[in-house]
Formats: structure tokens, sequence, C-alpha cells
């Protein structure tokens, strides 16, 4: 990760919250490499998003050996069956006992996509003014809203044949042209 960093002088590097510790290694060489042989690689910075950390739809770390992902190509009823499957607080046994937003991972996700109604949703949670079922279909309807565009933008590429090849060679043409300007770099750096 670090090579894959460095090697393209990134200044800023978008990460989730878990990565932190990885990138400090990045920057921690950088700032050897560049004490012992001159300035070449700048430290790059993290660019955390607004929200840093989204749970699995089991509430354990979201991960695709986890099974526990909601698959940005993932059609309408995909996202429907999963936000079903969701683990929500596991203290809500009724529909009368107030829930406790913090520990659900619905609620996790309805941080980011059902910003505008997140108070709402949070007081009738906790008051139990809403039935887990119900705030899942509303998370459901906010999450597909959001992939909607995505899903169509995706439409379009597959109606262009070789598009996908075409940006992918592009881009390592260029970046193979950034990798070997900073090697020679370092070999300069480096005397070797
Ligand atoms: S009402 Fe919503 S936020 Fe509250 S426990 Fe149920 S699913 Fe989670």
């Amino acid at each position: 990760m670090a090579a894959d960093i460095l090697v393209y002088k990134a200044d800023a590097v978008p990460v989730g919250e878990d990565q932190l510790p990885h990138l400090e290694l990045t920057r921690e060489i950088a700032r050897r490499f560049n004490f012992l042989y001159g300035p070449v690689f700048p430290e790059p910075q993290a660019k955390l998003n607004e929200v840093v950390l989204l749970p699995g739809t089991d509430g354990r770390k979201m991960s695709k050996s986890y099974n526990n992902v909601i698959e940005m190509s993932a059609s309408a009823d995909e996202v429907r069956r999963a936000i079903e499957n969701m683990v929500t607080d596991p203290a809500r046994v009724r529909r009368t006992d107030p829930g406790h937003p913090e520990v659900c991972s619905v609620h996790a996700f309805h941080k980011v996509f059902s910003r505008t109604m997140l108070d709402d949703i949070t007081r009738e949670c906790v008051n139990a003014g809403i039935g887990c079922v119900e705030c899942k279909r509303r998370l459901a309807l906010a999450v597909n809203e959001f992939l909607e565009p995505i899903r169509e933008r995706r439409k379009a590429v597959e109606r262009e044949p070789g598009l996908v090849e075409d940006v992918l060679a592009d881009g390592a043409k260029r970046a193979r042209v950034l990798a070997e300007a900073t090697l020679e770099e370092v070999r300069k750096a480096m005397r070797i």
C-alpha cells in the first residue's frame, strides 16, 4: 500500500478510519526516506469522508468475507432484502420497546442515507414510535434513491463496449509515466 501511494507522490489518500494506521506507516516511510536521501516524497494526508466508518449489515466491520456488504451494483430488490436482514438493537425485542439507535446498524446507515429524516427516525426509535420493519423500509427507499443514478450510469457504460478497458488502459499508461519518473528520482537521490 505504501509503495502504491508513494510511487505516484500522492498528497492525499481517501481512506476509511481503519486504514489510518497503514497511512501513518506510509507517512513514516516518506519522512525516513526524505531524511536519509533528501526530499523526494510528499507526506500524504488522509482524506476522510464525513462518515468515517459504516458497519456491515450485521453490525460487524463491513467486509466481503463476512458477506455483510451492500454492493454498489445491487438491484433494488437485493438492497431491500439485505436491509430486511440487517441487525438492529438486540435489546428491542417487542415493537413497544424503546430502541437504542447508537447500537443499531440500520441507524448507522440512516446517518448516511437519510440525513433529512435522521432526527425524526432517532426520536421515533427511542420513543418506540416506529417499528424496525418500517425503519428498514425507509432505509431501503433512501439507499435505492441514492443508488438509482449509479445504476443508470452503469447501464450507459455497459452499452459502450470497450469503454472500461480503454479508460483502464489510458489510466495505466499515465500512471506508468509517473511511476517511472519517481523511480528515476529515487535512484538519483540514493545514487544507485
Ligand atoms: S427503529 Fe430503526 S434505528 Fe431503531 S432499533 Fe429499529 S431499526 Fe434500529
